[in-house]
């Protein structure tokens, strides 16, 4: 095939691929079709890939080959070995490890644009702007991932770590960065510059992430992955490759749309989340301000005649139901309940559980209809026509101290209000504060029996109660 007819066709196919993504991007939106989605945009990126390879420019194609199979390998055997509940970190070390691929891209691509540049033909600005950004973006995506990754499996501390003078400290960093970015670009040959820009790049990952902890990973997550997408499309100018710059800016868009839902289901600012050291409030503190009450322990047994006698349930799933693998007892005791003419509905908060979409993946794994999922703002309203609310394993997401304590670390976040159902039962195996690290007045409420144990062991016992 003629080179023109190759560029032709890796173009054409690119087309395919890139409608291939933005199907299975739209196919992603709704739980029924996520799986066709995913596989949908798996084989859009496996065309790009397999085109890509045509490129003329291509000497050798064993190195390409070797990293391929042993990438392939890696990904398949921790894809297939990730426990449900690591799944964040895995996202967060995938994005660190796109940065990572961007900025070993964007320096690649200088080394070429250096080598065939002449005093006449120069590298454009453009072409140094866009691999600069590629190398910067890429950088400081790889740090903050790694250390989101660390922060979220707890292998460090998840306390958000602030001093006075972070923001000062991290507005030096940039400049620095883009002084460098300066520099560089009047003079490429001058790679001291760069080495320093790359260098400021990875410590401001770091400082970007230190201040941010506990209940806000979900969301610089989600941001770190729309940066990993710009810094991916940045290396697409760089090399000039269209479905690279386009690949980018979907994960770049995507991510930063994910990010702003999230703060809106948190009731709070983009800025707030990165910068408030949210968290940092110890539980003793939060403890003080909460009316403590009676906690009513209650026997899976007598939780049976409540529950027997209830026309309308709904179940509020959480980190706890991940935790104990009890999605599918849980929709055992939904099909029980079913039978027992009782009406049951599942309430999805958001962030419930520690990804986003957490219940939804697993709920579905059981094989739960999804129209009887519905999200926070359908259930709140009719909350108090409820008879039971069966929380399993969530707390954060049904704090009413959002709600209700001012001084609280959580005010303001919008949370299942299960407390204005009949009865509330919470099923968890002690009074353990969540991943927030804040008490809960909820289990002190006049309506709240709390039933102790392993979510799953518990659902087993109201089961065996009810055959
Ligand atoms: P929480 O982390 O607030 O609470 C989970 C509860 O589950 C704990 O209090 C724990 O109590 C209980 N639990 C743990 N294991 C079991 C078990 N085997 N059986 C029964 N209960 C168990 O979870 P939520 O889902 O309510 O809230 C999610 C939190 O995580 C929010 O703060 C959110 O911001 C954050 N987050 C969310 C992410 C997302 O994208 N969804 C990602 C990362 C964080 P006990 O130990 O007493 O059993």
């Amino acid at each position: 095939m003629s080179a023109e007819n190759t560029e032709l066709l890796i173009n054409l196919v690119y087309v395919v691929s890139a409608v291939l993504f933005i199907l299975g991007l739209k196919l992603l939106g709704s739980p029924a079709t996520a799986r066709t989605g995913n596989l949908i945009s798996s084989g859009g990126m496996f065309l790009a890939v397999v085109v890509t390879l045509l490129d003329q420019q291509i000497i050798e194609y064993e190195y390409i080959l070797a990293g391929i199979v042993i990438g392939g390998l890696i990904g398949a055997v921790i894809a297939r070995m990730v426990e449900m509940t690591s799944m964040p970190e895995m996202v967060a070390l995938f994005n660190g490890f796109g940065g990572l691929a961007s900025l070993l891209v964007g320096w690649a691509a200088l080394s070429v644009a250096l080598l065939t540049a002449t005093a006449i033909n120069p590298v454009s600005v453009f072409t140094l702007v866009t691999i600069f950004l590629s190398i910067l973006i890429g950088g400081l995506t790889f740090t903050g991932s790694v250390l989101a990754y660390g922060k979220l499996s707890e292998k460090i501390s998840g306390r958000p770590f602030v001093y006075s003078g972070q923001r000062v400290v991290n507005s030096l960093i940039l400049i620095a960065v883009l002084v460098c970015a300066g520099l560089f670009i009047q003079d490429p040959s001058d790679l001291n510059w760069l080495y320093l820009a790359v260098a400021l790049s990875l410590v401001l990952g770091v400082m970007f992430v230190l201040p941010i902890g506990g209940a806000d990973m979900p969301v610089v997550i989600s941001l770190l992955n729309s940066f990993s997408g710009i810094a991916a499309a940045a290396a697409g100018f760089a090399i000039g490759n269209t479905l690279l710059i386009v690949a980018g800016s979907l994960v770049g868009a995507s991510g930063i749309i994910l990010t702003n839902i999230m703060c809106k289901a948190m009731n709070r600012s983009l800025s707030n989340v990165l910068f408030s050291g949210f968290g940092a409030v110890s539980s003793s503190t939060s403890t003080a301000v909460i009316e403590q009450g009676e906690v009513k322990p209650l026997s899976a047994e007598d939780a049976y005649y409540i529950l027997e006698a209830a026309t309308s349930i709904v179940i509020i799933p959480g980190y706890g139901m991940a935790v104990a693998q009890a999605q599918h007892v849980v929709k055992e005791l939904q099909q029980l309940l079913e039978k027992n003419d009782a009406e049951v509905v599942y309430a999805i908060h958001p962030v419930a559980g520690r990804m986003p979409g957490h219940m939804n993946v697993l709920l579905a794994e059981a094989d739960v209809p999804y129209d009887l999922l519905l999200e926070m703002d359908q259930i709140n309203p009719r909350m108090d026509t409820f008879d039971v609310a069966i929380v399993i394993g969530a707390n954060d997401v049904v704090n009413p101290a959002a709600r209700e304590i001012e001084s609280s670390p959580i005010y303001g976040m919008p949370i299942i209000n299960v407390d204005q159902a009949r009865t509330v039962f919470v099923l968890k195996r002690s009074m353990a504060s969540g991943f927030a690290g804040i008490d809960n007045p909820l289990f002190f409420k006049e309506n709240t029996r709390m039933l102790f144990g392993d979510a799953k062991e518990t659902l087993g016992k109201l089961i065996k109660a009810f055959d």
